[in-house]
């Protein structure tokens, strides 16, 4: 079987092209540019760079993008304010706390505060309790990311075995609950799981979010399965995943790269939600 590379960097292309026409037409119909406010606490590097991504992206599509920039001994208490700030702030329609907080914030309460029509990186509960109960709000934006691949790559969903490694509550419970409203059978592991290798072979569609370098080897994935790497490690050999790239490759009918996979749909989404709220800002909503 001829191996097929899921291409989320160019995927995510498109989709930022189809948002740039869009943000023309609302500017156009109704006089409404997308803005997108992020709040960075402290200096972490990582957290740096993604920061700067977004606000790139921004600047390319045509958002407007804010950027708050609070030292690490920042108060919860300020922190809080600029959140108001932001939720009453007519010309932001997102707004996003990058993770993750220092100790002395409670994060919980901080998403908590975010209006939950502003809530682009869907971690809100009531964003959370939206997508459990099928209901239309924000979705995370790596989950949405991952579903929106596959369907763009012409993966057929409905009925097949879904199998996600991981539950966390940024990648795993999210996907599998889109999978499912998707009309996948599907299955969760994490580390608990017992004989996670015979359970994953069932999968006809394979998520993996576990944090783990190059945990899932050709022997644990079915022929002709569809493959999805969530995973980024950095190692003196550039950028891997949480899949044995090159061994499962030849087992996969279709499988993500690591890099060029599933981390540019994941900005490119976040696009989407601030587009979403802009436009739900158009309509009075
Ligand atoms: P978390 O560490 O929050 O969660 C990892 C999950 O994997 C947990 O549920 C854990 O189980 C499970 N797990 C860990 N080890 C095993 C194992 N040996 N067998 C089965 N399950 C296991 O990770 P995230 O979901 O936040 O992120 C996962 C990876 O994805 C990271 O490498 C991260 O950098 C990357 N990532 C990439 C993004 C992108 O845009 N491409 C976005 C977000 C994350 P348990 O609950 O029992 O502990």
């Amino acid at each position: 079987m001829q191996d097929k590379i899921l291409d989320g960097k160019g995927t995510a292309e498109a989709i930022k092209a189809e948002l740039s026409e869009e943000i023309k037409r609302l500017e156009k119909a109704a006089g409404v540019t997308p803005g997108l406010a992020v709040v960075l606490v402290g200096e972490d590097p990582a957290s740096q760079v993604y920061v700067n991504m977004k606000e790139k992206t921004c600047k390319a599509l045509g958002i407007v993008s804010r950027k708050h920039l609070l030292p690490v001994e920042v108060s919860e208490q300020e922190l809080l304010s600029v959140v108001d700030g932001l939720n009453s702030d007519k010309e932001i329609d997102g707004i996003l706390v990058q993770l993750p907080l220092p100790g002395h914030i409670d994060e919980k309460k901080v998403l908590e505060r975010i209006n939950v029509e502003k809530d682009v990186d869907g971690f809100h509960p009531i964003s959370v309790g939206r997508l459990a109960l099928g209901q239309p709000g924000f979705r995370a934006a790596t989950p949405a990311g991952i579903i929106e691949l596959l369907k763009r790559s012409n993966v057929d969903i409905p009925g097949k075995e879904a199998v996600v490694v991981g539950r966390s509550n940024i990648v795993g419970k999210p996907v599998a609950l889109l999978l499912l409203n998707e009309n996948a059978t599907v299955t969760i592991t994490h580390s608990r799981t017992r004989n996670l290798g015979q359970v994953t072979q069932r999968a006809d569609i394979l998520v993996v979010s576990a944090g783990r370098k190059e945990m899932i080897t050709a022997e644990m994935v079915k022929e002709g399965a569809v493959v999805v790497d969530v995973g980024i490690h950095r190692t003196e050999q550039g950028l891997v995943g949480d899949v044995a790239y090159n061994e499962v490759r030849e087992k996969a009918s279709a499988i993500t790269p690591v890099p060029g996979g599933v981390g540019p749909m994941t900005i490119a989404m976040l696009m989407s939600n601030t587009v979403q709220a802009a436009r739900n800002r158009a309509e009075g909503a």
